[in-house]
């Protein structure tokens, strides 16, 4: 069985976003990128399947613009087989992913596209569901175990009351939430190696898609900023400050 795993290159997790003077957008100038949080538990999800010996080829597949392919290093260093980039500098919306993966999963049938829950950037939480649609195939989301048996793959989902446990036919496409797993930090020889594995370089049109958008951001706003608080002397106070702000 092979693994798709999608990987986003996204503003890393630690640095705060300043938004543009002029309020189009999010200012990625000489900012840290680093591999969506999700995409890594992705990665690891594939390479345990695979150590397990239920998979035998993992491929991550990036879209975005050339730098991107540091990102899929980072996939092929962790434990990734090979990539493929599909190369564009436009901003691209979960639709247009999902075409393309969908592409792709027809050139190459994978048993299984694990993708991440949502990426840090544009939060959207659409992409695997998309391509679930696009593909008719079974979805199970925000997966935090993940069991394969034969065929199928049991999906234990993070579900506002708890855990929720789906049964799916293969193929199929994961989404992982954050206590799926901890991934692995790739070794200094893994990292030598990976640079001598399979890269791709693909475009959009390579697969017949159009990448044009189909949302205007109209403006981008940093969120407000938070009111200090202020201290109490005692429960008395505190709850006839409550009653004041009518919440007691
Ligand atoms: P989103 O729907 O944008 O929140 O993204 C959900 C997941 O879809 C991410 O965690 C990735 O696995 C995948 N994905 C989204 N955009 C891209 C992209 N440009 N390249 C590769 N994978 C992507």
């Amino acid at each position: 069985m092979k693994i798709l795993v999608p990987v986003k290159r996204v503003i890393d997790y630690n640095v705060k976003p300043r938004v543009k003077s002029d309020g189009t957008g999010v200012d990625l100038a000489n900012v840290k990128m680093s591999m969506n949080p999700f995409d890594e538990i992705s990665v690891e999800e594939a390479i345990r399947i695979k150590e397990a010996g239920k998979a035998e080829e993992i491929i991550a597949v990036s879209v975005g613009p050339a730098k991107a392919q540091e990102t899929l290093r980072t996939a092929l260093a962790m434990g990734a087989d090979r990539a493929i980039l599909v190369e564009t500098d436009e901003e691209v919306e979960p639709l247009a992913v999902a075409k393309i993966l969908k592409a792709i999963a027809e050139a190459e049938q994978p048993g299984l596209v694990i993708l991440g829950k949502q990426a840090i950037d544009d939060d959207s939480n659409q992409t695997g569901q998309m391509l679930a649609a696009l593909m008719g195939r079974p979805q199970g989301t925000f997966a935090n175990e993940l069991t394969i048996e034969g065929d199928s793959v049991t999906v234990k989902r993070e579900v506002d009351g708890g855990l929720e446990t789906v049964k799916l036919s293969l193929p199929a496409i994961i989404t992982t939430d954050l206590r799926l797993n901890e991934p692995r930090y790739a070794s200094l020889p893994n990292i030598m190696k990976a640079k001598k594995k399979e890269l791709d370089v693909k475009a959009p049109g390579d697969y017949g898609v159009d990448i044009a958008p189909r949302l205007k951001t109209h403006k981008v706003t940093e969120p407000p900023v938070r009111q200090a608080g202020i201290k109490v002397a005692d429960v008395d106070e505190l709850v006839a400050k409550l009653k004041d702000m009518g919440i007691a």
